[in-house]
């Protein structure tokens, strides 16, 4: 069993009187700040001109460049894109890494791939909430939180692991569990969980079964429903209470159509997909493409994007919604 830690087990004083740069105000970025700043931490964030920094100023936190909060932190939390934080680490962050400093992630992608590598003498170690940033909030601010793993790449002081702790309790994830892994761990789970489950895998399966019962003659609103909006329901009881509590809100009709149909539509085909999948994460081919995509300007990446707004079940669905005041997103998406 994994070694899971609670609000008890952490040494609170460690990052007490340090002050926090949270670089990157967007999904993230407001959630570790703002629960950060509930539990006592002195935060400053550091951005660019633009929406994130006005968000952030009408929050009520300081705002600096980069550089500055770089430079007055003892702990300096990246929440940038991914695909943009070695050139802003390089130019920005860097230079102000000195002796004893703590460099943090909230995903291993740039250590571990090699797209950054810090000073020897700074303390670098990850805290990655298993969840996105806005119920990473939402969550604390109810009284919850969502689970965290943190791990220690470096380090060079002796307490990194003890400041991990720290900060995974500074934005609420003691609550709900932290767990120690390493970088490698956590990035390649975290791209083979987002790939083949939780966004890709989910995103294909709803929009397959969508398309089955459009193609087949019914009505598409009545797939959207079926397919999308009642997956929430669904998930949730999976979250509180896994498979079986799940299995038991459900008719013994359905429960005997997951049993027999299920894998008739996750084969061993579709299993061998996803170890293919891991094997281009492992090997590097994933992150590859990825950077390549971004220093080409993202040409399929828009291309598919605009193409999946398109989609009926996303048409049929921005209507339905409109008629459910109730499940209105949190924050508006521009569909483009
Ligand atoms: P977002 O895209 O939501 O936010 C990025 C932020 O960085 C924005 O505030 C943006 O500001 C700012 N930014 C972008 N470029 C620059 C720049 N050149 N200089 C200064 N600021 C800049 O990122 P996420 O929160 O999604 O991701 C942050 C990290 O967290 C990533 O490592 C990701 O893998 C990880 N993570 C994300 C999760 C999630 O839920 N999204 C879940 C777990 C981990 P502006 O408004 O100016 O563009
Ligand atoms: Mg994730
Ligand atoms: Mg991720």
């Amino acid at each position: 069993m994994a070694n899971v830690y609670y609000q008890h087990s952490v040494e609170k004083n460690v990052l007490e009187g340090k002050k926090i740069a949270i670089v990157g105000y967007g999904s993230q970025g407001h959630a570790h700040a703002q629960n950060l700043r509930d539990n006592g931490f002195d935060v400053v964030i550091g951005l660019r001109q633009g929406k994130s920094w006005e968000k952030a100023v009408e929050d009520g936190f300081p705002v600096k460049a980069v550089a500055d909060a770089a430079q007055e932190a003892d702990v300096v939390m990246v929440l940038l894109p991914d695909e943009r934080q070695a050139e802003v680490y390089e130019n920005e962050i860097e230079p102000h890494l000195t002796v004893g400093k703590a460099l943090v992630f909230a995903h291993g992608f740039n250590i571990h791939f090699g797209q950054i590598t810090p000073p020897e003498d700074v303390d670098v170690f990850l805290v990655a909430p298993k969840g996105p940033g806005h119920l990473v909030r939402r969550t604390f601010s109810e009284g919850g939180a969502v689970p965290a793993l943190f791990a220690v790449y470096q380090d060079a002081t002796g307490t990194a692991r003890e400041k991990a702790l720290s900060y995974a309790d500074g934005i609420g994830s003691t609550r709900a569990g932290v767990l120690e892994t390493t970088f490698k761990e956590e990035t390649e789970t975290d791209l083979f969980g987002e790939q083949a489950v939780l966004c890709g895998g989910t995103t294909a399966l709803v929009k397959a079964g969508f398309e089955t019962l459009v193609e087949a003659g019914y009505q598409p609103e009545v797939a959207y429903f079926e397919c999308l909006h009642e997956l929430k329901l669904i998930v949730d009881l999976l979250y509180e209470g896994g498979l079986a509590n799940m299995r038991y809100s459900i008719s013994d009709t359905a429960q005997w159509g997951d049993f027999v149909s299920g894998p008739r539509v996750v084969t061993d085909e579709t299993k061998k997909a996803m170890k293919e999948v891991l094997a281009d994460i492992q090997n590097g081919t994933f992150a590859k493409g990825w950077i390549e995509e971004n220093k080409n300007g993202r040409p399929q990446f828009n291309a598919i994007n605009e193409v999946e707004n398109k989609h009926q079940l996303e048409e049929v669905g921005r209507e339905l919604r409109d008629m459910m005041p109730f499940v209105q997103p949190k924050v508006k998406v521009e569909v483009k």
